[in-house]
């Protein structure tokens, strides 16, 4: 057995070989268990690369991916940040210490209600967790600095590049569910709309209304 030390040692290590170099990103990532945003058998796994189940049919992301999207995003001190996809609320929780402000939406209730706690016992207060349809973004909040979607759409949804203010930047994957999806990252100028493909992923798809539990 390796010790949690050198377990986290070595869960930096292959961030950092998977390119995740930003610092803050990369600070964030080691001061957050993952382990508490599992459950039974898989929080033995938290420090494994993998996507796991955490319950409603979903997954907690790829910690390299969890970390290339961070850091594409770019978050500065003083921004508001949107999530569409609470899930687990890892993402949210490694967003928060960067982040002035961070609202996530989630549309099953049961996670919603389990980030919120794991949150709060983690003192990130920064963050707001709110159970609704995210799908088309959180008009009572908006405009957004930065917005990160962690299911995937066909397109980017118009809504939401609507709620991105000028010099945003929203990290997104686009494409089927049942298929190769590309990560993008979509920079707002002040004459458009700039899209840069980062990798290739798989998530769950991003689902209109909300979930029946
Ligand atoms: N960011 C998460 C991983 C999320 S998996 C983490 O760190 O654990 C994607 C999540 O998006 C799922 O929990 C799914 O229920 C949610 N989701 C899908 N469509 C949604 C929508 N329209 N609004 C809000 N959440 C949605």
């Amino acid at each position: 057995m390796v010790s949690e030390d050198e377990a986290r040692m070595q869960f930096v290590l292959a961030l950092r070989a998977r390119g995740v170099t930003d610092r803050a990103v990369l600070q964030a990532m080691e001061d957050t268990p993952r382990a508490v945003f599992l459950e039974g058998i898989f929080k033995a796994r938290a420090y494994e690369d993998v996507p796991l189940p955490i319950g409603s049919g979903q997954t907690i992301s790829q910690p390299s991916i969890v970390g290339l999207m961070t850091q594409a995003l770019q978050v500065g001190r003083r921004d508001k940040v949107l999530e569409v996809g609470t899930g687990s609320g890892y993402q949210a929780a490694i967003l928060s210490p960067l982040a002035r402000r961070v609202y996530t939406t989630e549309r099953h209730r049961g996670l919603a209600r389990q980030a919120e706690r794991v949150l709060r016992d983690l003192d990130r207060t920064n963050v707001t967790v709110i159970a609704t349809d995210g799908a088309f973004g959180l008009p009572e909040q908006a405009p957004f600095d930065r917005i990160i979607v962690t299911a995937a759409a066909e397109d980017p949804p118009s809504s939401l590049l609507a709620q991105l203010k000028v010099g945003g930047i929203m990290v997104l994957p686009v494409g089927q569910s049942d298929t190769v999806q590309t990560l993008l990252k979509v920079v707002k100028t002040e004459d458009g709309l700039d899209y840069h493909s980062l990798a290739e992923v798989r998530f769950v798809p991003l689902v209109e209304g909300m979930a029946e539990d």
